[in-house]
């Protein structure tokens, strides 16, 4: 990782702290501490913190066992590593400095350490971190959205090799071709699966089917969404394909449903409010008679996470700003019969919106 990137980013953090008037930033578990320090915590009982003051020194206090895994950066932040005999959440106290101040502490911190620490530090108000850094973190910068490209690049060679009938389907279960799918994601480059919905016939109209012991059949509906990490960055594609001749209904509805996506990437542009690409696509399924089957939002944020700001959804009135990363993935679930999801990673540009993922829409018959 670029060390000007990540103290670009500590700056960034910084300023907002000011604005929101937090005092001290406390950083564990989730995707904030390795995108400001390039170090991940273990989610451990063992408490791992990066302790970012407004201003003055940060200091990265870690169980002295994985110390030699964290990478030195001493222009940005000192490193404690902590004996086996010793309190880490009384370093945590001493070094956030112990009196009433605004806190941001790390969304995804376990609660044992959040109760010890409210313990150690009485009087001070408690915040989420993300509320500091969920709205830049949203942002990608060159390298970020570098590294994006090249997950989706290697999810797309899959999901080339689906549309195309290169995965079989037929004969086997859900559970297998998932495995095949998390096989092949490592294959083609990424050193992480982290998941690979298989939904097929009836199972299809669940959005997030556990892919199980069902075995696919002819002439039904798969939905296929999965993604991983490659270089710390997440990939997401949604293809649905059809093992034969698909009924007009189903013709119908996907018809339908990929006008929608479509319409969603195009409204995705600098400026325009999350809500309102959300409602794109929510109106055109609508509008076609299918409202009631769209059971979720359009879509989400991605980044270091699978799910992230921000998120394509009514009620979200931000924004899109370039560099923004996030999915278009609307869906349509008719239940007990067949469903369908169409899921592209999109980064919102000065220069329109560019689709990531390049793998063709049209539905695809394997098998027939
Ligand atoms: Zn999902
Ligand atoms: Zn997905
Ligand atoms: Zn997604």
């Amino acid at each position: 990782m670029d060390p000007s990137a990540l103290a670009a980013r500590t700056g960034r953090v910084r300023e907002r702290m000011a604005e929101l008037e937090v005092d001290v930033l406390l950083l564990s578990l989730g995707a904030d501490l390795p995108w400001l320090t390039g170090y991940q915590a273990m989610p451990l009982e063992r408490l791992t913190m990066l302790v970012l003051p407004v201003d003055g020194e940060a200091t990265l206090v870690v169980p002295r066992l994985e110390a030699p895994r964290v990478e030195p950066h001493p222009e940005r932040f000192g490193i404690l590593a902590w004996e086996e005999s010793e309190d880490p959440v009384a370093f945590v106290a001493d070094l956030a400095g112990r009196r009433p101040q605004r806190i941001g502490i790390s969304d995804r911190t376990w609660a044992t350490f959040v109760l010890r620490l409210q313990d150690a530090l009485p009087g001070c108000w408690w915040l989420p971190s993300s509320l500091v850094t969920a709205p830049i973190r949203a942002v990608k910068d060159p390298a970020e959205i570098d590294a994006l490209r090249r997950a989706a690049a290697a999810a797309d060679r899959v999901a080339t090799q689906l549309v195309g009938g290169d995965i079989p389907l037929v004969g086997r279960t859900e559970a297998e071709v998932s495995r095949d799918i998390g096989d092949r994601l490592l294959a083609e480059g990424h050193q992480r699966v982290n998941f690979a919905i298989v939904g097929s016939g009836p199972n299809s109209a669940s959005p997030h089917h556990d892919a199980g012991p069902r075995v696919i059949g002819r002439d039904e509906a798969v939905v296929c969404d999965f993604g991983g990490t490659l270089d710390g960055y997440c990939s997401d594609i949604t293809r649905t394909v059809f093992t034969g001749r698909p009924p007009i209904e189903f013709r119908t509805l996907y018809d339908v449903l990929e006008e929608a996506q479509a319409m969603a990437v195009a409204a995705a542009t600098v400026g325009t409010r999350c809500q309102d690409v959300d409602l794109v696509a929510r109106a055109h399924i609508h509008d076609a008679g299918f409202g009631a089957h769209f059971v979720h939002r359009t879509g989400h944020g991605i980044g270091l996470e699978e799910h992230e700001d921000p998120y394509i959804a009514g009620g979200n009135t931000v924004p899109l700003a370039a560099g923004h990363a996030f999915s278009i993935e609307p869906g349509i679930y008719v239940p007990g019969r067949f469903g369908a999801r169409i899921e592209d990673i999109v980064v919102a540009t000065d220069g329109g919106p560019d689709p990531l993922n390049r793998v063709p829409h049209g539905l695809a018959l394997v098998e027939a």
